[in-house]
């Protein structure tokens, strides 16, 4: 299909757990390496590989991580409780019996919480990963050992992802009636290898904004045909995935890899949208005196209301410690930028793609690369001036930090919900379309989070309900609402 021949480079794609940050390579990090053991070298597909039940059906690095794979789940599941306890209010009733999901997400312990919970509802399921660095190895092992055919290790090759994606759809006596995307990729393979799997596919659950994208492309040109839902438009994705989880994890990956302490530092963010509020506000909240660059007079007058100077890029470059780009656009920070920045002056995104910062103008002569840590390079002019860019320009909270896994949860509730929403609705409720989430099913996600802060809701009374022209137990908000 036209519209997937572009693919975003599997490498940018956002991270969702710490083990994703957490390279076996990264010598420097003081935290626990999740990873494989360096000496094996085999690939997973030469090896053969069987679980305590005799089954064979899955590929991972190695079975025999499983009980270690196991503890790192059980560990995600205690910050999920919101996921645990839909899958005990459902699991009675299995909503999802007889679904057959094709999934392919990152393959984390908190993912894996997600996968656990669908099979709990009644559903089968086949994985793969979106992302070739992203697998935790012993949490695929885990779920391989709990039955589920997982194909996917962490350092896949490009041939590898796509062999792994189709080992999930390509079977004998197996044909997926749902899909669960992170990206795009699954969708796309199914469209361009097996078109005819779409005939029994209920609906496609999508949770990235390069895979939305996609699919809205997709249904423009008429091409779309089964029902998909947009996860990453939902409030509860993306008014908390996109601000509170960059939040808490800019920091966390700028210390990790530069020790950079904040307070007083000049930091330049490019992008005042949800992942730029996040960013802004952690940084804030340490001393740093924060800039923003803003392309939106709306956005660029939030900033100016936050206590923010809206600057542009090339007023602030001289001076600042560190440059953020968290714009979802490309080459926001150009050659000519870096060449004006001061000594140590800190490089990184925040945004999807590795296409906000211009790296590849790096790549001259006259410059030299040093890797002084994992994930940090010293970019060094002649004068002898060193830039230090993080993770080659990725993504920083993928490539150096870890990412909360109560966040993970308010969107694997989503997904899930997602799924079972499109699954056992009504013939005709959606057509061969792109759809939000129903607004009563966000809130309801919300509302299962609610109890981990003891938080208690205020009910209206009959009185007041009338008087707002609103259902007692909602939706309280207008889809127009913003929030
Ligand atoms: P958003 O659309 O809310 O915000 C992006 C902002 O950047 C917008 O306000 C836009 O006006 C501004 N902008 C665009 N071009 C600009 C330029 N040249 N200079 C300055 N500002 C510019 O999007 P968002 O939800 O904040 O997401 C931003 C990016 O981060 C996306 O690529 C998204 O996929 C990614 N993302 C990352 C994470 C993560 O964990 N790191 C999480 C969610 C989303």
């Amino acid at each position: 299909m036209q519209e997937f021949t572009k693919f975003p480079t599997k490498t940018g794609r956002r991270s969702l757990s710490r083990s994703i940050s957490q390279s076996s390579t990264d010598s420097y990090s003081s935290a626990a390496s999740y990873t494989d053991s360096s000496d094996d070298e085999v690939s997973p597909r030469e090896k053969q590989q069987t679980n305590s039940k005799g089954s064979s059906n899955f590929c991972v690095k190695n079975i025999k991580q499983a009980e270690f794979g196991r503890r790192e789940i059980e560990i995600a599941e205690q910050d999920m409780s919101a996921l645990i306890s839909l899958r005990k209010r459902a699991q009675g009733e299995k909503p999802l019996a007889g679904a057959k999901i094709v999934g392919c997400t990152h393959i984390t312990a908190q993912t894996a919480v997600l996968i656990e919970t669908l099979c709990a509802l009644g559903a089968q399921c086949r994985w793969s990963a979106c992302n070739i660095y992203s697998t935790q190895n012993e949490v695929a092992a885990a779920l391989a050992e709990a039955g589920v055919a997982v194909f996917a290790w962490k350092g896949e090759s490009e041939d590898d992802f796509w062999w792994c994606i189709d080992r999930c759809v390509n079977i004998d006596g197996w044909q997926a009636n749902m899909i669960l995307d992170d990206g795009g990729d699954l969708t796309h393979w199914v469209y361009k290898k097996y078109p005819n799997v779409f005939k029994k596919i209920r609906g496609i659950v999508e949770e990235s904004v390069t895979g939305v994208h996609r699919l809205y492309q997709l249904s423009k040109a008429g091409k779309l045909c089964v029902p998909a839902m947009n996860v990453n438009d939902s409030v509860t994705k993306q008014k908390f995935d996109n601000l509170y989880c960059c939040r808490e994890s800019i920091l966390d990956g700028l210390k990790r890899t530069t020790d950079v302490m904040f307070g007083g530092k000049q930091v330049v963010v490019c992008g005042y949208g949800e992942v730029g509020k996040g960013c802004c506000a952690a940084l804030k909240a340490l001393g740093a005196i924060v800039y923003v660059t803003e392309i939106d007079p709306i956005c660029a007058l939030q900033a100016c209301m936050d206590g923010f100077r809206v600057v542009k890029l090339s007023e602030v470059i001289r001076q600042v410690d560190v440059v953020i780009t968290c714009t979802g656009n490309k080459n926001v920070v150009t050659r000519e930028h870096l060449d004006r920045m001061k000594n140590s002056c800190i490089v990184c995104n925040m945004g999807h793609s590795n296409t906000e910062i211009d790296v590849t103008s790096l790549r001259t002569p006259e410059l030299t690369w040093e890797r002084v840590r994992s994930q940090v390079d010293h970019v060094i002019w002649p004068d002898g001036k060193r830039v230090v860019l993080l993770a080659e320009g990725r993504l920083l909270n993928l490539s150096c930090s870890t990412v909360p896994t109560f966040v993970l949860s308010i969107t694997a509730t989503t997904q899930a919900l997602a799924l079972i929403e499109l699954y056992n609705a009504p013939e005709g409720r959606y057509k061969q379309d792109v759809y939000l989430l129903p607004k009563k099913m966000d809130e309801y996600v919300a509302s299962l989070h609610l109890p981990s802060f003891d938080a208690h809701l205020t009910e209206l009374t009959d009185d007041q309900a009338k008087y707002l022209g609103l259902n007692k137990n909602g939706p309280f908000k207008p889809n127009y609402y913003r929030y």
